[in-house]
């Protein structure tokens, strides 16, 4: 059995298609993904139709909670606001519906699901290092838990202490636990724009990050076009 783990869609359709087709492509048994399906990009209701008619088992992100509800934005920057604002007017009541009954954390086949964090998932904190890593780890209940929320794909695994690292394909180990974040599909930002996902392949046991080009500049075009921020086009192009 083949998983394929997607995470902050962020609405970028030219992104989340491409992705599609290599999960195709890979054979890809299954599909779960890790919240962030709208925000940023131009193609929220697009993005969140696929993911509801294909079924896939989805987590709520931050960002999945701002643009579900009304409530005022405090502490935003103000075209954060305006991104979340536009996102709002995009979406009905029953795609809003959909996004507020999403769970912060979740099983999928062995492993768990998580936006943020295992410790905290309503508060959205973000884990960049080992230590965010390891308050994580003592909540995780099976061998594996995929994340997101940072848009970097970084591995974490704990045996006695807790290591980690940027990868591209690893064999699991039985005796260790590992807490995963798979990349982003539609804001990237680890320096490298290609959009990324992960498969799991649970009888070979490996995880392997995929990285794909895609159409940035449709992507780029679209945003302009809706008149959203003019950074959230640009970083598309650098991955941050
Ligand atoms: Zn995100």
């Amino acid at each position: 059995m083949k998983y394929a783990i997607i995470a902050d869609i962020h609405g970028n359709l030219e992104a989340f298609q491409v992705v599609l087709e290599d999960i195709r492509a890979q054979k890809a048994d299954r599909i779960v993904c890790l919240g962030d399906v709208v925000g940023y990009n131009a193609n929220p209701k697009e993005c969140l139709q696929i993911v509801r008619e294909m079924n896939i088992p989805c987590v709520k992100g931050n960002h999945d909670e701002y643009c579900s509800s009304n409530e005022h934005l405090e502490g935003f920057n103000p075209h954060a606001a305006d991104a979340v604002h536009w996102t709002r007017d995009q979406l009905d009541d029953d795609d809003k519906k959909w996004l507020r009954e999403l769970k912060y954390s979740r099983m999928a086949a062995n492993f768990t699901m998580v936006h943020a964090t295992l410790d905290a998932p309503e508060r959205w904190g973000y884990v960049f290092d080992k230590l965010a890593a390891a308050a994580s780890f003592p909540y995780q209940n099976t061998q594996i838990c995929f994340f997101g929320h940072t848009h970097v794909p970084v591995a974490f695994m704990r045996d006695t202490v807790v290591r980690g690292g940027t990868y591209s394909k690893f064999k699991l180990d039985a005796a260790k636990k590992y807490f995963i974040n798979v990349g982003a599909v539609g804001q990237p930002r680890d320096n490298n724009p290609k959009s990324a996902y992960v498969i799991y392949d649970m009888d070979a046991q490996t995880i392997e990050l995929r990285r794909l080009d895609y159409d940035i500049a449709a992507a780029q075009k679209k945003i302009r076009e809706a008149g959203l921020p003019e950074r959230l086009a640009e970083r598309l192009a650098f991955g941050r």
